[in-house]
């Protein structure tokens, strides 16, 4: 765990105390990341809801946690009968994408996995939609947008397939996955206004099965400010955070996982 000391600071009394926070999660047994974060970020919710909460400009109230790691997104039905559209809005706290498309082809890079999960998709036969317009079953299409961005967003990579390749196995998918340190996610929101992120931690999954392996993580030091007369910023200093060991990873402009 990070801390502005010298000194790491040790988890060892938040995994002591591991039960307090999740009856579900126990030490010493295979845990998946993705259930830790949401635990943890419900659990944080519930306790830090009890201070004063962020008033947003529109009137509803936010939780810290809500405050920096929620979005909305929006889905979009439209009617192929009469065009009409619905809009529905959902809270989420992460981004789940796929790594694999319909017709079995894997996502390369992020980026590739935003553009699965904001494809267009057709609703149609036993899949259809019932229109409020029309008053009937009809064709329809849907897909995915982003309507509010958080200051901090957090993407799952679905490594974890349960219908894997033509045979339609479980299994984990290896492949490498490239995200770039600055990410634009404009073109996978509703108003397509700009949104740079900037990536600075990295959790990985090691090992090939889906019920065992060990998690390990990537973070970036905090950027400095630009040096006095320097048009650029220094290159980030990455660092690997592995159970005890903590070393310096560098920083090329692109990552893997
Ligand atoms: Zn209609």
């Amino acid at each position: 765990m990070y801390s502005r000391g010298a000194q790491p600071l040790s988890p060892k009394l938040f995994a002591d105390n591991l039960k307090v926070f999740s009856k579900a999660i126990q030490l010493g047994r295979q845990e998946d990341a993705h259930e830790f974060l949401r635990c943890l970020l419900d659990n944080l919710t519930l306790h830090l809801g009890q201070v004063p909460s962020v008033v947003k400009k529109e009137g509803s109230k936010h939780t810290v946690v809500q405050s920096w790691f929620q979005g909305k997104l929006q889905s979009t039905i439209k009617c192929m009968g009469c065009g009409a559209e619905s809009h529905t809005l959902d809270p989420f706290l992460d981004l789940s994408l796929e790594l694999q498309a319909d017709g079995g082809e894997l996502y390369r890079s992020v980026e590739q996995a935003l553009k699965g999960f904001t494809k267009t998709e057709r609703l149609d036969g036993d899949n259809g939609y019932k229109c409020d317009v029309c008053k009937r079953m009809c064709r329809a299409t849907k897909h995915f947008r982003i309507h509010s961005l958080p200051k901090v967003l957090t993407i799952h990579l679905k490594r974890f397939s349960f219908s894997f390749g033509h045979s339609g196995g479980s299994g984990k998918i290896n492949a490498p996955v490239l995200f770039e340190n600055e990410c634009d996610i404009s073109p996978f929101t509703v108003d397509r206004e700009t949104a740079k992120y900037s990536l600075f931690a990295v959790a990985v999954h090691q090992g090939s099965s889906t019920h065992s392996g060990h998690y390990y993580a990537f973070a970036r030091a905090p950027v400095a400010p630009y040096p006095p007369g320097e048009a650029k910023a220094p290159p980030a200093s990455w660092y690997m955070f592995n159970d005890s060991n903590r070393r310096s990873n560098g920083g090329d402009g692109s990552s893997r996982s």
